[in-house]
């Protein structure tokens, strides 16, 4: 069956008769409906999340559409997959899938089915099947570590995921590489009631053996953790945690990880599980550890020693001019240090893993290999409270989108000066001056926020806020109610008119989060540990002379690695999906259009649309256009001795595609609309 025979609505939003939200909203119903979850919009596939299984993820499917075109078989995630395979073997460059939408649209999901459909189709050689288990079973490790059940999705992703899978020359796979964007780690010991904290926590409880919780000594009941319990939800229907935790085990020998590395990440996670259920007393600004049996317990999971332990999140050491003074801490803040302890044990451990499955999956010789990126990052996140994650989040946003901008249009006008060919130039929302508001180096928001962190004296959200209303109230996407009056807006917040909205940014915790301050004590107890890979993860709490270099910012660690990872994509051919989610209720077969409406967009769906909709759908050089389509010309068929561009003219005019339908570029032909190809395709099939 063609995408033109797939008749539910339009199977590509190019072809709707009207450029509006509505009528995009009215075909992903009526074709939802149907249970056709993907649509696409020119080469950009959007994919709703049915919540019910569905069968056309079988080998039958991944047989038919291997090696076809994107316009020949409905629109469905292996074609995407396929089309980029395919275009990096031909033409021998890198590629990558850009995957964004909201939490539960289906973004992970859509990145496991690539890679299932990159491993079905690719060769099978020893060798290269042994890279393939490890790229797949990286999978189950990475969800252990980093996904949660949430309110929205029962397998959240709290990290940002993108995967390099390399392939040799023949594009079969050979290795890979993961980077890890932000985990949200104060999940290990906070979260909304009726979430969860990570998926390993549960999953060792239930999984391990009596034998190895003993030697943890650990209960399997998660209801005896603090850090467990407090958010009242410890079993999620959907997931069976001992199976799992099987799952996670397995994955970890696949990729490598020995006995002891295995053993040890055990202990660490035990150690934190013991160490939130130290109880801290005191009076005035003096604290102590109340419950020494378990500070005994967590000190020796982390192998270091318990007076050193409890030192370490009752005191705190401050270096002046070479003396080194303990001051004590109070009971709220000797609490926030453990908590802090265990964020940044977790953290470490949990980049530790990502490092150590690259270290078995990536290719370290020479030889040349060609990549596809896979990105699986949080999309546009609008909530009633939006606080410091929601504003790193959405600057990751907005840089996606000014990619998308750039490269397809730009891309775009480029191609048509080449060729030769009229170009009317689109208006579009160039969103290049938001992206600056945040990040523009000295005047942007996260400098301000870090000049603030750094000045000395007091200092606090609302003096930041304040610094905002004096350095940025001008500019035009800034809005705060110093600046505006507006009440609407609260009066610790201020508001971003992003591509996609307003948000407004509650300004509480800013600072504090931005710092993200580990006091040098807790790195010196750490790197004193027996325990090998937790010292191994805090080097700079060996002891040297000299002041101890302040690490950059939470701010401006994630700036670094968002514009690492905007050269890394604008480096490669992009490909799209978008993931939608259907409704809030995680149901199959509700279609709630509010709450779709809202996606399409902050999703940019229809700035997309009017992009593609303005330039030519389709474009092909003449000797291979010549080649698919001389039977259709009696002219051009069997054989057509002139030149290649002539005879494609020769068959268009046939056919009787001329005019505005059809531009003839230097190298290539350019079709206006995808129908023109299906009539093509079509024909050529009679
Ligand atoms: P987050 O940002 O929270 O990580 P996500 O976009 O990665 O969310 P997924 O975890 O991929 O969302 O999907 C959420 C759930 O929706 C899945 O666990 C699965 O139950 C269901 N789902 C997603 N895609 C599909 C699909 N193609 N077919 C069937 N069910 C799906
Ligand atoms: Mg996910």
């Amino acid at each position: 069956m063609s995408l033109l025979e797939n008749r539910i609505g339009v199977a590509d939003a190019v072809l709707l008769e009207e450029v509006n939200e509505d009528a995009m909203l009215q075909n992903y119903h009526a074709r939802f409906k149907e249970d056709q979850i993907y649509t696409y919009i020119g080469d950009v596939l959007v994919s709703i999340n049915p919540y019910h299984s569905m069968n056309i993820y079988t080998p039958e499917f991944i047989n038919e559409y291997r090696g076809r075109n994107l316009y020949e078989l409905p629109p469905h995630v292996y074609a995407i997959a396929d089309e980029t395979h395919r275009a990096m073997k031909e033409r021998n460059a890198d590629q990558c899938i850009i995957i964004t939408g909201e939490s539960g649209a289906g973004k992970t999901e859509a990145s496991k089915l690539i890679m299932q459909f990159i491993a079905a189709v690719s060769g099978d050689g020893a060798e290269v099947h042994r890279v393939k288990k490890q790229l797949l079973q990286s999978n189950p490790i990475l969800e252990a570590f980093g996904n949660a059940k949430t309110l929205r999705n029962d397998n959240s992703s709290r990290f940002g995921k993108y995967m390099d899978i390399q392939f040799d020359f023949k594009g079969d796979p050979v290795g890979g590489i993961i980077t890890n964007y932000l985990l949200e780690k104060s999940r290990v010991v906070t979260r909304t009631e009726g979430e969860r904290s990570f998926h390993i926590f549960y999953q060792l409880l239930s999984g391990a053996d009596q034998a190895v919780l003993n030697e943890l000594a650990l209960e399997r009941d998660a209801n005896a953790y603090k850090y467990l319990s407090s958010s009242k939800c410890l079993v999620v229907p959907t997931i069976k945690d001992d199976k799992e935790f099987a799952a996670t085990r397995a994955g970890l020998e696949v990729c490598g990880f020995t006995k002891d590395e295995i053993q040890s990440i055990w202990r660490i996670l035990a150690g934190i599980l013991h160490m939130g259920n130290i109880g801290i007393t005191g009076s005035g600004e003096n604290s102590s550890v109340s419950t020494k049996d378990i500070a005994q317990k967590a000190a020796d999971m982390f192998g270091t020693d318990v007076a050193s332990l409890s030192a370490a999140i009752t005191f705190r050491t401050v270096e002046t001019q070479g003396d080194s003074v303990k001051s004590p801490l109070n009971v709220a803040k000797a609490e926030y240090a453990r908590d802090a302890f265990c964020k940044a044990v977790y953290s470490r451990v949990f980049s530790w893993v990502v490092s150590r499955i690259n270290d078995s999956i990536r290719v370290t010789s020479r030889e040349r290999t060609t990549v596809i990126g896979v990105l699986d990052i949080y999309g546009f996140e609008i909530f009633k409270h939006n606080s410091f994650e929601q504003f790193i989040i959405n600057h990751c946003n907005e840089k996606l989108q000014q990619i998308f901008i750039e490269l397809t249009l730009k891309a775009e006008q480029e191609e048509y000066v080449r060729e030769g060919i009229k170009w009317t130039p689109v208006t579009y929302f160039n969103n290049a001056i938001i992206c600056d508001l945040i990040e523009a180096p000295r005047t942007g928001i996260l400098s301000l926020l870090d000049e603030e962190c750094l000045k000395p004296g007091n200092t606090s959200d609302d003096s930041f806020l304040q610094l905002l209303d004096k350095q940025i109230v001008r500019h035009d996407h800034y809005d705060s109610r110093t600046k505006s009056k507006n009440r609407t807006i609260d009066d610790k917040a201020f508001r971003l008119k992003h591509y996609a909205g307003d948000v407004d940014y509650n300004v509480a915790g800013f600072m504090d989060k931005n710092q993200d301050l580990l006091f040098k004590d807790v790195p010196r107890v750490l790197f004193a540990s027996k325990n090998a890979l937790l010292k191994s993860l805090f080097p700079e709490g060996e002891a040297k002379k000299g002041v101890l270099q302040r690490p950059p910012t939470a701010g401006t660690q994630f700036k670094r690695s968002v514009a690492e990872l905007t050269t890394n994509l604008t480096s490669k051919s992009p490909h799209y999906i978008r993931c939608i989610k259907p409704n809030e209720e995680k149901r199959s077969r509700v279609f709630d259009e509010n709450l779709v409406r809202h996606q399409i967009r902050y999703l940019g769906l229809l700035e997309n649309l009017r992009v593609r909709r303005a330039g030519f759908a389709f474009r092909q050089d003449y000797p291979r256009f010549l080649q698919r389509y001389k039977m259709l010309c009696p002219q051009t068929w069997p054989v057509w001795k002139g030149q290649e561009k002539e005879g494609v003219r020769l068959i268009l005019n046939h056919l009787g595609v001329t005019g505005d339908n059809c531009a003839y570029g230097n190298s290539k032909i350019f079709i206006r609309l995808p129908s023109t190809l299906f009539m093509l395709e079509d024909k050529r099939r009679d």
